[in-house]
């Protein structure tokens, strides 16, 4: 098991096809409504008249795979009133359902929007890293699904080393919130943080 378990997404590498998305849903076996991994379509930009009648353009799109980003300062374990959500000693942030009472707490305080409510058994759910692949030696089934390698796990470290230090790009949460074990590297169309210039354009999907 790893000291400090990170994912890393090249946004310049995924395709949005959703693969990783899929493989975390059979995986665990969610049902309709429960993600535990999303990928989001992030576009803007358009089309400008030129005075000689020519055509200008500024169009972008981007992929972020997003899942829980089992942070270093877990804002869902501090909004726990019931210590459910806990951080163990492999930096897996995951619920007990045995005290888990479902006032979604953690939800509301996670920027990723990772902690997932169950309504047919009233308690929180989320991803736990596939625990039981990392006890087997074999990486998460989203990292291992990507066709295109885009989404990457290891040790915080030793991803640093491999791909560089992370940058933010919209629509990002600021970082410094929960310090996520998160690194990415943006593509050559990568919009800054607060970017106003696209938005999310598969909401239904994620
Ligand atoms: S991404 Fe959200 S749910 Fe996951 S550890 Fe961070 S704050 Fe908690
Ligand atoms: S499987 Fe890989 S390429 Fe496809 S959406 Fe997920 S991260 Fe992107």
């Amino acid at each position: 098991m790893l000291k400090r378990p990170a994912f890393h997404i090249d946004l310049g590498a995924c395709i949005g096809c959703k693969t990783c998305m899929v493989a975390c849903i059979d995986k665990n076996d969610l049902p309709r409504g429960i993600l535990f991994r999303r990928v989001s379509e992030y576009s803007g930009g358009g089309w400008t008249r030129r005075k000689d009648g020519t055509f200008v353009q500024n169009v972008f799109a981007y992929y972020l795979s997003i899942a829980c980003n089992h942070c270093e300062n877990p804002i869902c374990v501090r909004s726990c009133p019931t210590t459910a959500m806990q951080k163990d000693e492999y930096g897996i942030v995951s619920v007990d359902p045995e005290k888990c009472v479902g006032c979604r707490y953690c939800e509301w305080g996670c920027p990723y929007s990772a902690p997932q409510y169950d309504a047919d058994s009233g308690k929180m759910t989320k991803c736990d890293l596939c625990r039981d692949y990392l006890e087997q030696g074999k990486p998460p089934a989203c990292v291992a699904a990507c066709p295109t390698r885009a989404l990457q796990f290891g040790e915080y470290d030793d991803l640093v080393a491999r791909f560089g230090k992370s940058e933010v790009v919209a629509p990002l949460p600021d970082p410094a919130i929960t310090q996520p074990n998160l690194l990415c590297t943006p593509g050559p169309t990568a919009q800054p943080p607060k970017s106003r210039n696209g938005k999310v354009c598969n909401p239904e999907e994620i």
